[in-house]
């Protein structure tokens, strides 16, 4: 074990959202998206014999103000969405003297841009890549160092060491609070599109997950666990077992995502006689990963059979959303919108979650092709979060087409018919209430007007038009402003160059692979895994 030659006072700040600019959803909800790896990384720090102040950046506090000035090294954790807060408080730390490292999903996605604004970037990060990083806790300028882990590694700190990390964040918690756990990494599925389809699959220890789950229930009498697996339950008999061994019946509740084709109805039982309360499929599209939904069917077969299987769902497990992708290759003309309007009448209690194709950098190999065929486009970090911009330039669309549909699509979604449809499909104070604030606030009708804005700005602002269809990359003022709201006061502090990226870096990485990583010496004691970068915002309510 290297160890570090001094004790150093770190800064840990997990950013879960990009900016204070709050829906009431996320004033509710943002606490409980805690991503896990930043607390394993306090576990880990404290372990080493390091002083560790950790921050959960929730929007509603000032992360300036909670962190010391005096710090030696500071470790973010950020989404593609935050990258741009991330590089403006890693450029004031590094004037003021502090080391900064970036880890989680945008370190994974766009290591070539990071690299210009940290001193460290992350890729798979386990223990040795921790202390590898504080032993040596160096300014690397203009260019940061590479550190990855050849793989996650293949156990975790217990949740009892990282709990009174989990307890900080929680505090920020108004009302709902979940408990982030995960006891799997990885999935068997290959979701073209998804960060997680070329990880492979890894269970994490069956034991510890009782063993955590025995220590939360001497901490919280009733709480709710929001498993941060990519896929919930693959390992389904050996996971429940795991679940009964350690919690009496109706003492937690849990949600989780799973694919359709873990949730049989003999898994639904049993998921039900454990508290289950909230389980997100992906469903993504009805001519494409039917294997996810165990179906070989498309198009409306595929609707009926999808639709009768999440009100079988909503029999036992009080909520549902389902997840899906809009600008798929697969998706032609008003089909694939009209088939999923068709899906909410056949299966009103669904929450229909809609992620915009986005090619997060190096999260999945089908973005080469999209950089290949130059469709992607450069939109600033800020806004990929699957919603506030498409940068996959669709293949059956023009944009003008693609967002009249998409404003068509959410308009029905979110309409009063729907809500009442949706409040009279579910069952439980909860369940109704999330889904009428969830309509009603950022993920419904904030989604529709910010929709409608851009396809208003497509026919007014020739600069949008122009970037949107790559004849510019130059940056409409629609964006740059609202980057700079965003940011506040901090927009000072972006560095000059970070408004823009390379949306081809990956591709260019590729042909050149100019990126040296450098992996701690093999055979060093086992250490705990990365934290899932799924990369959207919504860390539990991800694709599955
Ligand atoms: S989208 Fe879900 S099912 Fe598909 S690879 Fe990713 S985690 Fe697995």
């Amino acid at each position: 074990m290297i160890a570090s030659p001094r004790r150093r006072t770190i800064g840990i700040l997990d950013l879960v959202t990009k900016s204070a600019r709050n829906s009431l959803y996320g004033r509710l909800m943002n606490a409980n998206l805690a991503s896990i790896m930043p607390q394993v990384l306090g576990v880990w720090c404290e372990e080493a014999g390091h002083r560790v102040r950790y921050v959960c950046y929730t929007g509603g506090e000032d992360p300036l103000a909670e962190l010391p000035d005096d710090l030696d090294i500071l470790f973010i954790g950020a989404f593609t969405q935050a990258a741009q807060l991330a590089y403006a408080i890693s450029n004031l730390y590094r004037q003021r003297g502090t080391v900064t490292v970036l880890g989680g999903p945008h370190a994974r996605c766009y290591p070539e841009d990071a690299r210009q604004y940290f001193d460290y970037v992350l890729g798979f990060t386990d223990r040795a890549v921790v202390q590898e990083v504080l032993a040596e806790c160096a300014p690397h300028r203009p260019e940061g160092r590479m550190v990855a882990a050849a793989r996650q590694p293949a156990e975790l700190p217990p949740l009892e060491a990282r709990w009174k990390f989990v307890e900080a964040a929680l505090r920020k918690a108004p009302t709902i609070k979940f408990v982030p756990m995960i006891g799997s990494l990885g999935c068997p599925y290959t979701c073209s599109f998804c960060i997680d389809s070329t990880v492979d699959y890894q269970p994490l220890g069956f034991e510890q997950v009782s063993a955590d789950l025995a220590f939360l229930l001497t901490k919280v009498k009733h709480p709710i666990v929001g498993w941060h697996d990519p896929n919930f339950g693959v390992r389904f008999d050996d996971y429940m077992e795991a679940v009964e061994r350690a919690v009496p019946p109706g003492r937690i509740r849990h949600i989780a995502e799973s694919s359709l084709s873990l949730l049989s109805e003999p898994h639904l039982v049993r998921l039900r006689k454990n508290g289950f309360q909230a389980i997100l499929p992906g469903i993504e599209s009805w001519f494409d990963l039917g294997n996810k939904s165990k179906t070989r069917r498309t198009g409306l077969d595929k609707v009926q059979q999808v639709a009768e299987h999440v009100n079988l769902i909503l029999r036992y497990v009080p909520y549902i959303q389902t997840n899906f992708v809009l600008g798929l290759d697969t998706d032609e003309g008003d089909e694939p919108f009209e088939l999923t309007k068709r899906f909410l009448d056949l299966a009103p209690g669904a929450f229909p979650a809609y992620s915009l194709l986005s090619a997060f950098g190096r999260a999945a190999p089908l973005n080469l092709e999209y950089q290949r065929a130059n469709r992607v486009v450069p939109f600033p970090f800020t806004f990929l979060n699957n919603n506030h911009a498409m940068n996959v330039r669709p293949k059956n669309y023009t944009w003008p087409a693609f967002y009249d549909r998409l404003v068509d699509l959410s308009r029905y979604s979110f309409s009063w018919r729907a809500i009442r449809r949706r409040l009279g499909a579910t069952e439980g104070m909860i369940p109704k209430w999330m889904n009428v604030v969830r309509a009603m606030s950022s993920e419904g009708w904030g989604r529709i007007s910010y929709h409608r804005t851009i396809r208003r700005l497509l026919d007014e602002d020739a600069g949008v038009r122009g970037f949107m269809q790559g004849e510019t990359d130059r940056l409409p003022e629609f964006y740059s402003r609202r980057i700079e709201h965003d940011l506040g006061p901090l927009y000072r502090h972006l560095p000059a160059g970070a408004m823009m990226h390379d949306p081809n870096a990956y591709l260019k990485s590729t042909a050149e692979s100019t990126v040296p990583i450098a992996r701690p010496a093999p055979g060093r004691r086992a250490a705990r895994p990365a934290d899932h970068p799924r990369e959207d915002a919504t860390a539990i309510l991800g694709p599955t």
